[in-house]
């Protein structure tokens, strides 16, 4: 989903089976921080809706092919939102490898066969096609650009690329995750850059400085990775902090006025509104 329209599209996909007379089962393909969270928002829609009709019930399976869930975060952030979803009752299956997929069905590289309703591929970003048609330019298997440390393409030094469209290697082996505060520390790195190649002065690498993670797991919890990894935090707090990260988000985006006034509207809408519309 990287849309308001494809969520929307979803939403009138997952509206008909919250409406369903018997149980519906939901798979989820993939264990980052989307999957994890729609796995959450969607339980916790169910547990609602359980309240008016035990009917609209959602099973929900959550599959990840590596040995635990949020692979990218430490482990006893992985440890805390799977607990946390079983506790919801999400079915978690890690080291499971989904293959191939048709309607109603997905299919395992052990040859499981796992029905579904509906099924939601979240399992990682690839850039789009085009990239690779670049004349030239080397591209990965996400077809993101290939750049060195200093963030320009290895066959023309005076093209740069940023954010999830960039492959660029880290002193430890790694590369820069796709990531917001990634995309974010990079367009700041090239602008001090650029001044510097205006000097004539040599370009420094980029390393990106990893400011911590927050997934939110339902309405009113969260589990969170903090100061380097050495903090994992988890509950209402961590849930207030996700929260304030979006809206600082949108700060930069919009400027303090106008988020004032979303932060309001949201509020009157809670008031005056049922917390899931369409049912
Ligand atoms: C559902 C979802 C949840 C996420 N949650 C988090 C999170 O909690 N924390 C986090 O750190 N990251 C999160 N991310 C990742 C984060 O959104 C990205 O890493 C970040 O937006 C990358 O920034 P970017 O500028 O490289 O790309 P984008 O933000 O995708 O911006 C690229 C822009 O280029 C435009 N564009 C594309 N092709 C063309 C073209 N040919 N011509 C002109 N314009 C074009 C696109 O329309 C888009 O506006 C999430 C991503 C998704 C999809």
């Amino acid at each position: 989903m990287d849309s308001p329209h494809q969520a929307q599209q979803a939403w009138q996909h997952i509206n008909p089976l919250l409406r369903a007379n018997e149980p519906r089962r939901v798979v989820i393909v993939g264990a980052g921080a989307t999957g994890v969270e729609l796995a959450a928002e969607l339980a916790k829609v169910s547990q609602r809706l359980g309240r008016y009709s035990q009917a609209a019930h959602l099973q929900i399976i959550l599959i990840e092919a590596a040995q635990r869930i949020l692979p990218a975060g430490p482990v006893r952030l992985s440890e805390q939102a799977r607990r946390a979803l079983i506790r919801q009752g999400v079915d978690v299956r890690v080291r499971t490898r989904i293959q191939r997929a048709e309607a109603g069905c997905l299919f395992t590289a052990n040859g499981e066969r796992i029905g579904s309703d509906l099924q939601f591929w979240a399992a990682g970003i690839k850039g789009d096609d085009w990239l690779t048609e670049l004349d030239g330019l080397e591209t990965n298997h996400l077809n993101q650009l290939k750049v060195s440390a200093t963030l320009q393409t290895w066959q023309d030094p005076d093209i740069f690329v940023i954010g999830d469209s960039a492959e660029c290697p880290q002193p430890d082996g790694s590369f820069v995750p796709p990531r917001a505060q990634a995309a974010n520390q990079a367009a700041c790195h090239l602008a001090t850059q650029f001044k510097r190649r205006l000097k004539g002065r040599k370009l420094q690498p980029f390393v990106f400085h990893d400011g911590g993670m927050v997934i939110a797991i339902g309405h009113n919890n969260a589990v969170g990775a903090l100061a380097n990894n050495k903090l994992i935090l988890k509950g209402r707090l961590i849930r207030t902090l996700y929260d304030a990260i979006f809206r600082l988000h949108q700060q930069v985006l919009f400027g303090w006025g106008r988020v004032t006034a979303l932060i309001l509207l949201k509020r009157l809408k809670d008031i005056l509104n049922p917390h899931y519309k369409g049912l």
